[in-house]
This record gives C-alpha cells, sequence and structure tokens, in this order.
C-alpha cells in the first residue's frame, strides 16, 4: 500500500497515478516513511527543463502529484484518466487528521512573510481540534534559519509544509529532509497566504474549467513573463504524442 505506484513520465518527469492520494499520505504518515511530496504543474516542468537541481529533486521525490490543469492537459491527450490534485487540497486533508498524531509538536509550517505561517496554524488549530504546529517564516537570516534547522532536528515533526515558492521550496526540501527522515515534507506555495485569508483562492467554476491560472494572473499580473511558457508546454504537449 505505502510502496510508490510506478510513476507516468510527463516530459522526462514522473508523475504518479493513484485515485486516492490522502489515504496513500496518510498510511506514509502513520508508518513514519519519509517521504519528499511535490505537487507537479506544467510551469514546474518547462523550469526543470533549465533548472536540473529542481528536475533532480522531482526525480528524487517519493510521489509526484499532478497539481496542474496542465499536467491533465498531457495525461488525458495520453489516455489517462486521471482527477487532478492540487497541493492544497493534499495538504488541507492531511491537516485535518493530524489532531491524531503522536510527536510532541507533530506539524511544522515553514516559510511565507512574517506572521502568515502563524496566523494559518491559528485557523488550523480551530478547525482541528488537538492539533499541535509549530511555525517559522521564510525570510530568515542564515544563522536563524540554522537554528531553525536544529529545532527541527530536535522536535522531528511528522508533516513538515514549506512554503517557499518553486523551485526553493523542492530545493530546501531535499537538502534539508535528512534532518527529519521519518516526516512527510510537502512544498504549498502560495497555501499560506490562502488560509490566513490574506489572498482568495480562485472561485470554483473557475477551478472546475481548469482556469485557476488565469485568476492567479489577474491576482498577480508579474507573473504573465513565468506563464509564457505555458502555451509552449500545451504545443509540446501536442507534438509529441
Ligand atoms: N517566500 C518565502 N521566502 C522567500 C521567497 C518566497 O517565504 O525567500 C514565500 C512567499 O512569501 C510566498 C511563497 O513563498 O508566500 C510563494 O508563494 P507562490 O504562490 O508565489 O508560490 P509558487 O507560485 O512559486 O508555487
Amino acid at each position: 500500500m505505502s510502496e510508490a505506484p510506478k510513476p507516468f513520465s510527463v516530459m522526462g518527469l514522473p508523475v504518479h497515478l493513484l485515485d486516492d492520494y490522502t489515504n496513500w499520505l496518510r498510511s506514509r504518515l502513520q508508518k513514519q516513511k519519509g517521504t519528499h511530496v511535490v505537487t507537479l504543474n506544467a510551469e514546474m516542468v518547462m523550469q526543470a527543463k533549465h533548472d536540473k537541481a529542481l528536475g533532480e529533486a522531482i526525480q528524487q521525490a517519493e510521489l509526484v502529484v499532478p497539481d496542474g490543469s496542465g499536467v491533465i492537459f498531457y495525461l488525458r491527450l495520453r489516455n489517462q484518466q486521471q482527477q487532478r490534485c492540487t497541493g492544497i487540497g493534499l495538504a488541507a486533508s492531511l491537516l485535518e487528521t493530524a489532531g491524531q498524531l503522536e510527536a510532541s509538536s507533530p506539524v511544522c509550517f515553514y516559510g511565507g512573510a512574517p506572521g502568515m505561517a502563524k496566523a494559518a496554524a491559528k485557523v488550523w488549530r480551530q478547525r482541528v481540534p488537538g492539533i499541535a504546529i509549530t511555525t517559522e517564516h521564510g525570510y530568515l537570516s542564515p544563522k536563524a534559519e540554522q537554528e531553525f534547522r536544529q529545532t527541527l532536528a530536535e522536535q522531528q515533526p511528522q508533516l513538515i509544509l514549506v512554503s517557499l515558492g518553486v523551485p526553493r521550496q523542492e530545493l530546501w526540501i531535499r537538502e534539508n529532509r535528512w534532518l527529519c527522515p521519518q516526516a512527510i515534507w510537502m512544498g504549498v506555495g502560495g497555501s499560506f497566504d490562502i488560509w490566513a485569508g490574506v489572498k482568495p483562492r480562485a472561485p470554483l467554476w473557475l477551478q472546475k474549467n481548469h482556469l485557476e491560472w488565469l485568476y492567479r494572473l489577474y491576482q498577480e499580473p508579474w507573473r504573465w513573463r513565468r506563464m509564457l511558457v505555458l502555451p509552449q508546454f500545451a504545443l509540446r504537449a501536442l507534438l509529441q504524442r
């Protein structure tokens, strides 16, 4: 049950196809099988073509889920009827049962602007009785980051959510996961901002119609340059069939 399924290749990067990612990860969490979860989207696939370290981090992750609509589009073109699994949704389903974890400080939120992880943790403490979450923001000095790494090693949290943006979070996890070898480590992008209520998530009808990227562009127009790779991804997905 907790061995990773055979990956499907999306332009040379692995994506694991499962019906129920939450169940699979809960089982890993219970058995304390260290896991790096990557939530793959088309932007990351294109970025990994130039960023060797990002490509390696994705290759080495025990679980890569199809987060972006571009990846789903790629899979459907190849007759894989896979449902999308968003990083924020997957992290939320893990947190919903994290009140039952046994370590003294089982969950850690790391990253985001100062105060953001704290605000997100406050929301989760209200939602899940008994959940214990430690927090740290994502703009630490090298010395403070070293201290934070030491705290992680001492506390051995079981679920570590990292919000540093792509590719920083994937590279940070790859470099530091040995500190808590039995934990589930997951890069969650801007999820703390959303849980803290600072940024709204795209309306459901946009999510359902695979247009969440358009809403993000409307929210953060500076993303246009990063998003130029999306049509390139779509074209390759069509041509490489
Ligand atoms: N961030 C951080 N430290 C940094 C750079 C970024 O904590 O040095 C945080 C930033 O505050 C934001 C998150 O990383 O909350 C990145 O979110 P975004 O939605 O941009 O992630 P992406 O689109 O890259 O997945």
